[in-house]
C-alpha cells in the first residue's frame, strides 16, 4: 500500500509498505478522509526529534479492513473515526483519569510519533473496542473527521477553561484547534467570547462560530483591549503554542482564572511566564494543559453533536485534496498558504 511518511527532519514522500496486521484487539481501518493538522508540520520540521520513514497523520476516517480476534464491537465493512490520540486503557494514568499519558507523558499519542499514522491506504488502531467509534448515518465523513483531534482538542481547552455560564472567555490564535476552543466556549455557555489573532479571515470564522468579539493584533494591544471589556476573563485558552500568546493569556486572565493551554509549543527550551502579571506566583490563576482526549466515548459524545447538528466543523475545511497530493497539500499546511485552515485528503 500507499503512505506518505517523513523521510527525515524537513524531508517527506511516498512510500510502500506492507498493509498492517492487527494484534488481538486491534483493527485495520482503509482511510477514506483525513484532515492534515499543523502538528504533522512541527513534527517534520523536528519538534518531536527525528523519524525515518514513519508515515505521518493522525486524524482520519475509513471502513475497518480487517479486526483481531478479540475485538467485540466492530466487523470488517464499519465506518468508523479513530481518535488522534489512541490510549493504552490499561495503562494507570488511564485508571488515574489521563488517558492521554498513558504509558509516559503523551503517551496516547501513537499515530505519528512512535507508529505509523492515518497517511495511508489502510492504518493500524490499538485496542480498536476503545479507540474509535462508529459513525452514526446521518454524519458525513467529512464532518465526522473532525472528531479526531479538532473538536477533541478545542473542547478539551474550553472544557478545561471551566467556564461559568455567562462567563467571559479569550481564545488566543483562531486556526482550526482555536477555532473549535471557541465554539467548545459557546457550547459551554460563556456568555462573552473574544478571539485574537493576526488574520482577518479566521476572525470572521470565529464569529461564524460564537466569537462575540474580534481583536486583530496586528491593528490593537489585545491584552488592553480584553482587560478593557471584561476587567480581566475567567478563562484565557491558548491555542498556538507561543511565549507571546502563553504571556498574553496570563496578563489577559483575572486573579483566580484558567489559563488552558492546547498550543503545542514545538521550539526553544522553556515557556515564559510574566511574573507581575502572575501575581508574581500568588494570583490564584491555574494553568492547565491538555493533549487532545482519545476514547471511544469521547468520540460518541462529539458524534452526538453532529448528529443532532449542534456544530458543524467542515467550514474549517478549505481545501480539498487526493491522496496523491499530498506534498502539495502538505507544502500548503506547512507554509499556511492560500488561506488554508484545514487541507481534507480524499483517499
Ligand atoms: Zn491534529
Amino acid at each position: 500500500m500507499r503512505a506518505f511518511v517523513m523521510e527525515g527532519i524537513g524531508r517527506t514522500g511516498f512510500a510502500e509498505k506492507p498493509i498492517p496486521v492487527p494484534g488481538a484487539r486491534d483493527a485495520i481501518v482503509k482511510t477514506s478522509h483525513a484532515l492534515i493538522c499543523t502538528s504533522d508540520t512541527h513534527t517534520v520540521r523536528g519538534a518531536i526529534g527525528e523519524r525515518s520513514g514513519l508515515t505521518l497523520g493522525h486524524e482520519a476516517v475509513g471502513i475497518v479492513s480487517a479486526i483481531g480476534s478479540d475485538v467485540a464491537r466492530f466487523a470488517v465493512g464499519d465506518r468508523v473515526v479513530v481518535g488522534a490520540i489512541t490510549p493504552d486503557w490499561g495503562d494507570l494514568a488511564s485508571q488515574a483519569g489521563h488517558p492521554s499519558q498513558s504509558g509516559q507523558p503523551l503517551g496516547g499519542w501513537k499515530f505519528a510519533n512512535v507508529k505509523d499514522g492515518v497517511f495511508a491506504e489502510h492504518f493500524h488502531v490499538n485496542e480498536a473496542d476503545a479507540n474509535m467509534a462508529h459513525i452514526p448515518e446521518s454524519v458525513s465523513n467529512e464532518a465526522a473527521v473532525y472528531c479526531a483531534d479538532m473538536m477533541s482538542t478545542g473542547f478539551a481547552a474550553a472544557e478545561n477553561g471551566d467556564i461559568p455560564i455567562g462567563g467571559t472567555v479569550a481564545v488566543f490564535a483562531v486556526g482550526p484547534v482555536g477555532l473549535m476552543a471557541v465554539a467548545g466556549a459557546r457550547l459551554r455557555g460563556a456568555g462573552l467570547i473574544v478571539a485574537v489573532d493576526a488574520d482577518p479571515e479566521r476572525l470572521e470564522l470565529a464569529r461564524h462560530f460564537g466569537a462575540d468579539v474580534t481583536v486583530d493584533i496586528r491593528l490593537e494591544d489585545p491584552v488592553a483591549r480584553i482587560v478593557a471589556l471584561t476587567g480581566g476573563v475567567d478563562c484565557a485558552i491558548e491555542a498556538l503554542g507561543n511565549d507571546e500568546a502563553f504571556g498574553n493569556c496570563i496578563r489577559a486572565t483575572r486573579a483566580g482564572g484558567t489559563i488552558s493551554n492546547v498550543g503545542y509549543h514545538g521550539s526553544g527550551e522553556f515557556v515564559r511566564i510574566p511574573r507581575e502579571a502572575w501575581g508574581v506566583g500568588m494570583a490564584e490563576k491555574t494553568i492547565r494543559t491538555a493533549l487532545c482526549p482519545g476514547g471511544r466515548l469521547r468520540l460518541e459524545r462529539l458524534l452526538r453533536l453532529l448528529e443532532a447538528k449542534r456544530i458543524d466543523p467542515t467550514p474549517l475545511t478549505t481545501h480539498d485534496f487526493a491522496f496523491d497530493e499530498m506534498p502539495e497539500a502538505f507544502a500548503m499546511m506547512d507554509a499556511k498558504s492560500d488561506g488554508v485552515i484545514k487541507p481534507l485528503i480524499v483517499f
